[in-house]
C-alpha cells in the first residue's frame, strides 16, 4: 500500500509542517511506531506510553528511512509532519479511514474473555482455503495492535479477521468503530469481579460494546450458553442486527450435540441450522484437545456461515487445525500427555484447561502458577478453582505463587504449595517418574513464567 501526507492529514484532521509537497506528493507504504523495525519508506507515528516517548525517536526514524513523521508535539525535523491532538487515536483513525477504503467480502471481528485467538487462527485458518486473508498477527488486539493490523489490508485481502481485547469499559467500543466488522463473534462472557470492569455485569456489557461498530444489518455470533447472552440479544434487536448462535443449547444455529476426547483429537457433531433455515448434522474432528475447543470450533462455524461459506468449505480447514503455541499445546509423555497452556490464565481458563485433563484416560497431576488481576476476590476464585479441580478427579495439585498460597488446603489430600518454580518442577517429575501420574497439565498467568515447567518436565521425564 502506498498513502499520501494529503490521505493521513483528510484522515485524522492533522496539520502539514514542514517541506511542502507541490505536484510530487510524499508518499509512504508503511506505518511504523517503533525505530527497531522501521522500514525506510514509512511513516513514522510517535506513541507516548506510560515509560516511554516516541518522540523522543525522530531523529533516528529519519536516519532509519522515516520519510514523514505523525506527532501530537512540535518537534524540528528534517522531513514533513503531520501535527494531531493524540498519535494514539489519529492512528485509529487512519486505520478506520483505510479499513473503509478496502472492498472486503467480510471482516470478522472476535472477541470474549476466552477464545479470542484461538477462534481467530481457528477462522483464518479455514477462510484461507478459500481466500486470501489478513489476521490479527499472534495477540495484537489492543488500541495500537488492531489499527496497526488494519493498515496492512491490501486490496488483495478477501477477508479480515480481527482479534479485539480490553481491559476497561469503552476499549470494545473504541476498537469495533474503527475495524467496523460485517460479521462480530463474542465467545464467551466469564470472570466475575475482574479488575478493570467491577462485575461479570461489566464483563458482559463491554463484549457485547462489540456491536457498536458492527455494519448495519451484520450478524452478531453468541454464545447460548455464555452469561450475557440474553442482554446481547436485546442489544442486537434494538440495534437491528443479525443473531446467529452457537452453545450446547437447543436454540442454537451451530449446536454442539455430541463431543469426545481421546489423546489426540477431539470428535464432535454439530447441528447446523443454516440461515436459509436448513438443517443438518455433521460429524467432524480436531487435533486439539479441550471441550471449550470443541466450542471455539462451533464459534468459528457459525461466524463462516453467517458470512456465506458452506460447511463443505469450511470443513478442510476446520480438520486441520492444530492450535496456537501455548494453548493448550499437547506433548507426549511416557505414560500419558502434558499439555501446556501456559500462555496465561484465569478462572475460566484454568477450568476449561482442568476439564481437559481430567478427560484424559490415566491420573493427572495439575502444576498451576497463581493466576493475576483477580482483584479482592482473588483468594476465593483461586480456592474455587482448587476445588473444582478436586471434584474432576484431578490426583495432585501442585501451585507456585503468592496469590495460589491457599489452593492446597482447598484442594485437600494431594495439594502442595511451592516456594519456588524448581522444586514445583522437581515434585512433578518425581510424581511422573515413578508413575503416581500418569498426564500433567502446566498452566499460571503470564507472570509465573510456567512455561519453564512444562519445558522442564517435557526434557526430563
Ligand atoms: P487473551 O485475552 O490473552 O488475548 P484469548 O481470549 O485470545 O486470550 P486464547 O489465547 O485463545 O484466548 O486462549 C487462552 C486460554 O484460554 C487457552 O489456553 C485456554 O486455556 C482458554 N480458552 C480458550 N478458549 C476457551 C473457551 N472457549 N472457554 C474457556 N476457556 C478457553
Ligand atoms: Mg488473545
Amino acid at each position: 500500500m502506498a498513502w499520501t501526507l494529503s490521505q493521513l492529514v483528510e484522515a485524522t484532521n492533522g496539520v502539514l509542517t514542514g517541506e511542502l509537497l507541490g505536484e510530487d506528493p510524499i508518499r509512504f507504504d508503511s506505518v511504523s511506531t517503533d525505530t527497531r523495525t522501521l522500514k525506510s519508506g514509512a511513516l513514522y507515528a510517535a506513541l507516548k506510553g506510560a515509560n516511554f516517548d516516541g518522540h523522543a525517536f525522530i531523529a533516528e526514524a529519519v536516519k532509519q528511512g522515516a520519510v514523514a513523521v505523525l506527532i501530537s508535539e512540535p518537534v524540528e525535523t528534517i522531513v514533513p509532519s503531520v501535527l494531531v491532538e493524540d498519535t494514539r487515536i489519529a492512528l485509529g483513525e487512519f486505520a478506520a479511514w483505510h479499513r473503509q477504503k478496502m472492498q472486503l467480502k467480510a471482516l470478522i471481528g472476535v472477541t470474549g474473555s476466552n477464545g479470542k485467538t484461538t477462534t481467530k487462527a481457528l477462522l483464518a485458518n479455514i477462510l484461507a482455503k478459500q481466500a486470501q486473508v489478513l489476521a490479527t498477527a499472534g495477540n495484537l488486539n489492543n488500541d495500537y495492535g488492531l489499527p496497526r493490523t488494519l493498515l496492512e489490508l491490501t486490496s488483495s485481502d478477501d477477508y479480515a479477521v480481527i482479534e479485539m481485547g480490553a481491559n476497561h469499559h469503552r476499549e470494545i467500543h473504541y476498537l469495533t468503530k474503527i475495524a467496523r466488522p460485517d460479521v462480530a463473534v463474542i465467545t464467551l462472557a466469564a470472570g466475575a469481579h475482574l479488575e478493570g470492569f467491577g462485575s461479570l455485569d461489566g464483563v458482559i456489557e463491554t463484549k457485547g460494546e462489540i456491536m457498536d461498530g458492527l455494519k448495519p444489518g451484520g450478524t452478531i455470533v453468541l454464545n447460548t450458553d455464555s452469561p450475557g447472552f440474553e442482554v446481547w440479544c436485546a442489544k442486537a434487536k434494538r440495534l437491528d442486527l443479525k443473531v446467529f448462535s452457537f452453545g450446547e443449547s437447543e436454540q442454537a444455529n451451530v449446536r454442539l450435540a455430541a463431543f469426545q476426547q481421546n489423546h489426540d483429537r477431539i470428535h464432535f457433531t454439530l447441528r447446523l441450522t443454516c440461515l436459509d433455515g436448513a438443517e443438518r448434522s455433521v460429524q467432524t474432528s480436531m487435533p486439539m484437545l479441550g471441550f471449550h475447543n470443541a466450542m471455539n470450533a462451533a464459534a468459528a462455524v457459525a461466524a463462516c456461515l453467517a458470512v456465506g461459506l458452506t460447511w463443505e468449505q469450511i470443513q478442510p480447514g476446520l480438520e486441520d487445525f492444530d492450535g496456537v503455541a501455548g494453548r493448550l499445546q499437547k506433548s507426549a509423555l511416557p505414560q500419558g500427555v502434558l499439555i501446556d497452556d501456559t500462555y496465561n490464565a484465569n478462572p475460566a481458563s484454568v477450568k476449561a484447561a482442568i476439564r481437559t485433563l481430567a478427560g484424559l484416560p490415566g491420573e493427572s497431576v495439575a502444576c498451576l502458577g497463581a493466576m493475576a488481576e483477580l482483584g479482592a476476590e482473588s483468594q476465593s476464585l483461586h480456592e474455587d478453582v482448587a476445588r473444582y479441580a478436586k471434584e474432576k478427579g484431578v490426583a495432585s495439585l501442585l501451585v507456585f505463587g503468592v496469590a495460589a498460597q491457599s489452593m492446597p488446603e482447598a484442594f485437600g489430600e494431594g495439594g502442595e504449595y511451592f516456594e519456588t518454580q524448581d522444586a514445583l518442577i522437581a515434585r512433578a517429575i518425581q510424581l511422573l517418574e515413578q508413575n503416581q501420574v500418569q498426564n500433567a497439565l502446566v498452566k499460571g498467568s503470564r507472570s509465573t513464567q510456567m512455561e519453564k515447567v512444562s519445558q522442564a518436565i517435557v526434557a526430563t521425564v
